[in-house]
């Protein structure tokens, strides 16, 4: 529409700010909006088009970053009171891609504090609501950009996934949510959480999206020494046939996720036998480990990373002390939320001298053999299918705070990224409460081709509609 000049790109942007100024306070999936950056990107969209330039393909398109994104002038919290007031000087990797390409940026997603959290609801602004139903929660930690997405306040939104954060709100939310393999994005201005488990990825609201996005933002970056970018393109690959593809089931992803849940996810198996996968179901044990290791080694990186924000180099700084060190204990005591302190506090135990090896050590033995656990089921399948979360989105409030049955919302995401795989989650089908549910397709590493087309043959088999709540957002 843009090239051919049915819309132009500043009435496009006008529509996307019209639309959140109506929609966003129910939702609260931005906590911070850039309408003056993104119009100015607009008219030199619309500039560009009138020269006759041909448009690269993102250029012009109305989206968002999670608050954890490094921007350049435009204020990054990750939703805490720790980085009230932080100015970036510099963009993350992805954003400059994307800004060299004219992304229009629209504003920074909620999120829970510092990416800690399942349910968006730790974040210093209040939590996301769920478009489907604003009394649900959004999912987290990215729950502002895939509220913001499946309401269409944006056509896609970059997410960070260090446990399932990306995944885990798209299937609350009821749009696709994908995860590249570690090392395939820059990590360059995504502030830190656990860098061995961090990765940058889309929330969209189709698979050809995702792909879109990936092919753009997968390079090689020598400001990331882990980021060898993509081997091969995404896209030219799309709609290809998947006869003879092989997915594994692996039982115990199964383990405990109620009936509906379930029956969402066999009456995909119908779909896939149709489209000529052959599918296989196993046992796979060591799926059961992800949950402690990913709880010891995510938070003794987190206690290390988060050891920099000390009241002199970033944002909080607290306003009364008498010496340092008191003005560092104050600072952290007053700046960080609860969950953030009991990670320092957990991350710390287990790497004290005498429970190392105990803890950390041994979660790291472990993560070896959940790596060696996938290597040997990729040798039998191409792809494995779980569920991504083992429920629909729940009401605000449901846990009440209590930080182990949060954890267990990631139960089915954790070993992807204890492995660096690639995993996208896509809707199929609602639950018994009319909530969206999710599947995970889970490829080996630097699979994304094979792993995306699979997702884009099913979702073309299943009508081919992007996903979004309808009625919300911009009608074009
Ligand atoms: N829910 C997980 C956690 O709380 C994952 C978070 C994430 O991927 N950033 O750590």
């Amino acid at each position: 529409m843009l090239e051919s000049r049915e819309l132009s790109c500043t009435e496009l942007t006008e529509k996307y700010l019209n639309a959140i100024g109506k929609e966003n306070a129910a939702l609260n999936a931005y906590i911070r909006l850039t309408p003056e950056t993104a119009l100015e990107t607009a008219r030199r969209v619309d500039e560009d088009i009138a020269s006759g330039r041909s448009l690269s393909p993102l250029e012009g398109i109305p989206m968002t970053l999670k608050d954890n994104i490094s921007t350049k002038g435009i204020e990054t919290t990750c939703c805490s009171k720790m980085l009230q007031g932080y100015v970036p000087i510099y963009d993350a990797t992805v954003w400059k891609i994307l800004k060299d390409q004219n992304a229009v940026l629209l504003g920074k997603t909620n999120m829970d504090e510092f990416a800690m959290g399942s349910t968006c609801e730790n974040s210093c602004y209040g939590g996301a609501g769920n478009p489907h139903d604003p009394v649900r929660v959004a999912g987290g930690s990215s729950g502002g950009a895939a509220a913001a997405v499946a309401s269409d306040l944006a056509v896609y939104g970059l997410g960070s996934d260090t446990g399932g954060s990306i995944r885990e709100p798209a299937s609350f939310c009821g749009a696709v949510g994908f995860k590249p393999t570690y090392g395939t994005v820059s990590r360059y201005g995504l502030v830190a959480f656990a860098s061995s488990f961090d990765q940058i990825g889309p929330i969209t609201q189709s698979v050809e999206d995702a792909a879109l996005i990936y092919d753009v933002i997968s390079r090689q970056d020598p400001m990331d020494s882990t980021c060898t970018g993509r081997k091969t393109a995404v896209v030219p690959d799309l709609g290809k046939g998947i006869r003879g593809l092989k997915i594994g089931i692996p039982r115990e992803y199964f383990d405990n996720v109620p009936e509906d849940v379930r029956k969402a996810l066999r009456n995909t198996l119908k779909i896939w036998k149709s489209m000529g996968a052959e599918l296989s179901e196993f046992g796979m044990p060591s799926v059961k480990l992800g949950l402690p290791i990913y709880y010891i080694l995510a938070c003794a990186e987190a206690s290390s990373n988060l050891g920099r924000y000390d009241g002199i180099r970033y944002g909080y700084c607290t306003p009364h002390y008498q010496n340092r060190e008191e003005m560092v204990c104050k600072t952290r005591s007053e700046g960080f939320g609860r969950e953030v302190k009991r990670r320092i506090l957990l991350g710390t135990y287990v790497l004290s001298a005498g429970y190392y090896d105990a803890y950390y050590k041994k979660a790291q033995d472990l993560r070896g053999a959940v790596i060696r656990a996938f290597d040997d089921v990729f040798q039998k399948c191409d792809l494995i299918l779980t569920p991504t979360v083992p429920t629909t989105a729940f009401p605000k409030g449901r846990t009440g705070g209590d930080p182990v049955e949060n954890y267990q919302t990631d139960i089915c995401t954790v070993p992807v990224n204890i492995a660096g795989l690639p995993a996208v989650s896509i809707p199929c089908g609602s639950g018994r409460d009319g909530m969206p549910v999710g599947m995970q397709l889970i490829g080996p590493r630097f699979s994304e081709s094979v792993l995306l087309n699979a997702a884009y043959r099913y979702e073309q088999e299943t009508g081919g509609e992007p996903y979004r709540v309808k009625g919300m957002g911009v009608d074009l």
